[in-house]
């Protein structure tokens, strides 16, 4: 990871703090089974990529694609053949 962009390297610390808040406030230590990952693809997409966009002034769709390169494993990622990228576009993958 050490020749990703700031853009992701703030990505993944956004992710991981989301983790850490879920951890807080399920009272699980641990993950249960990808979860997080569903509950992040389902929730966290959308906020995460409009914080991403105006810190760093990129695209909603590039900031969409960071967040959710961060779910990748997650099944809903696994499964999908497009990503609706909340601002009325849609990006096929
Ligand atoms: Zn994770």
């Amino acid at each position: 990871m050490e020749d990703a962009s700031k853009e992701y390297y703030a990505a993944v610390i956004i992710h991981e703090a989301i983790h850490a808040y879920f951890r807080t406030h399920s009272g699980n230590d641990e993950e249960i089974e990808g979860m997080d990952h569903e509950r992040m693809a389902i929730n966290c997409i959308d906020p995460t990529a409009h914080f991403l966009k105006e810190l760093y002034g990129i695209s909603y769709v590039d900031a969409s694609a960071l967040e959710w390169r961060t779910v990748m494993q997650n099944d809903a990622y696994q499964v999908a053949t497009n990503f609706q990228v909340y601002d009325g576009s849609n990006v096929v993958s």
